[in-house]
């Protein structure tokens, strides 16, 4: 499959905003769908629909049968040792608040140690405040350098009382890659375990659970070309195994008494009521998407777009865009947070709307990065595979004549 034909996989991207061709640079909070995916949910609704793992008629077993291939192509897709370690959930938040609620409830206490790093999304953030709240443990923010990486010293951070690393491989805000492989090779030798939040990176380049080594490893379906309300989370089997159930109630159980249940295996133990079948189908289809392109084509192209979109931007002394810089492209995804000196962010934003082009304005989720970086908010440009060299320029050049207008 080409890259460069796939634009016209995705309906949406032909539609005119304010009377101009739609440019979206929005990936980072939610990807557009391609055909392939809308086609799946509908056609599961219009010839398979029913429940899972309840029924013994036809269309029931059709259900669970593309339900659980769904999960076995996520397996695949982030090279999981099996597809029990896959967990189905709405999204990252609900992935990270699960183990929360369930791993971190059963195994922290006062005293221990929970590591994030400064550049977390609240939804990487928050579940670990309140389970620290909740225990008597310690929140340890490691730093950050000025590209985002996380900084050396953070091994002297890390002790036998760190029992979780939580920390993104991709940031929402400055696209810095963090070498996950390194930094779980560090907290293991501590005793620690390493959760993922891979929202942002999932989309962009091969993830592969096992060569990362990491323990739990979260993502969201919709900024993968998948649906929304479904997400993922991958937990080693070991630990899994070992896990309480996050809900509890029917489509969980083995046996139940008026007293007392026991809970099913892993992973239906985690997946309480009636699961979000047709758009776990629907991711099971975005990522058949994503395969036959090839990651590694997604990423090459990523990279080359970033580094014609810097290019570009950097001509214009004005704008000063955060996170790895163009010497460091590698060391970053297509999350193009920037500033224009003197114009607001959110007007830019709506500016740009006006020319067709979606970009976010804000705070992205990381109130405290942005305290660090200085700014209140900043103007996000985010890329897809499935974004042209015109769309660049087009978004470019609508910047320079804001610039214009505001000065
Ligand atoms: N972590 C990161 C790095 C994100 O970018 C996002 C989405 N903005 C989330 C977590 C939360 O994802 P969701 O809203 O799909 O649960």
């Amino acid at each position: 499959m080409s890259l460069l034909n796939s634009k016209s996989d995705f309906p949406i991207l032909s539609r005119q905003i304010n009377g101009k061709p739609l440019v979206y640079l929005d990936n980072a909070a939610s990807s557009q769908k391609p055909q392939a995916v809308i086609d799946a949910i509908s056609d599961f609704y219009t010839n398979h629909n029913a429940n899972v793992h309840r029924g013994i008629h036809t269309l029931s077993e059709e259900a669970t049968n593309m339900y659980e291939e769904a999960r076995a192509k996520v397996a695949k897709f982030i090279n999981a040792r099996h597809p029990e370690e896959i967990v189905f959930t709405r999204g990252t938040t609900e992935s990270i608040n699960l183990v929360a609620n369930t791993w971190g409830v059963e195994n922290i206490k006062s005293g221990d140690e929970i590591a994030i790093t400064q550049l977390e999304h609240h939804g990487n953030m928050i579940p670990w405040q309140v389970l620290v709240e909740k225990t008597g443990a310690t929140l340890k923010v490691l730093e950050i350098d000025e590209s985002g990486f996380l900084k050396e010293g953070y091994k002297t951070q890390i002790s036998s009382k760190t029992k979780l690393l939580a920390i993104s491989e991709a940031s929402n805000v400055l696209g810095t890659i963090q070498n996950i492989k390194d930094i779980t090779k560090e907290v293991h030798k501590v005793g620690g375990l390493v959760l993922v939040d891979g929202a942002q990176a999932v989309p962009h380049m091969k993830v592969d659970v096992q060569s990362l080594n990491c323990d739990f490893y979260a993502f969201s379906g919709h900024k993968m070309l998948g649906p929304t309300g479904i997400g993922v989370l991958y937990v080693r089997k070991e630990i899994l195994e070992t896990m309480e159930p996050y809900q509890v109630g029917g489509g969980m159980i083995r046996e139940v008494s008026y007293e007392k249940a026991t809970y099913d295996d892993i992973p239906g133990r985690f997946e309480a009521g009636t699961p979000n079948i047709a758009d776990a189908i629907g991711l099971g289809s975005a990522i058949d998407y994503l395969t036959k392109i090839g990651m590694e084509n997604v990423r090459k192209h990523g990279i080359e777009l970033l580094t014609y979109a810097f290019d570009k931007l950097s001509l214009n002394p004005k704008i000063e865009i955060y996170g790895p810089k163009r010497g460091e492209i590698e060391g970053r995804t297509g999350v193009i947070s920037f500033n224009v000196q003197g114009v607001h962010p959110h007007d830019l934003a709506s500016v740009l709307d006006a020319e067709g082009v979606a970009i976010r304005s804000g705070h992205h989720c990381t109130m405290p990065l942005h305290r660090i970086l200085g700014v209140p908010a900043t103007a996000r440009a985010s890329l897809s595979f499935y974004n042209t060299k015109q769309e660049i320029d087009i978004f470019v050049k609508a910047l320079r004549e804001i610039y214009n207008r505001f000065h």
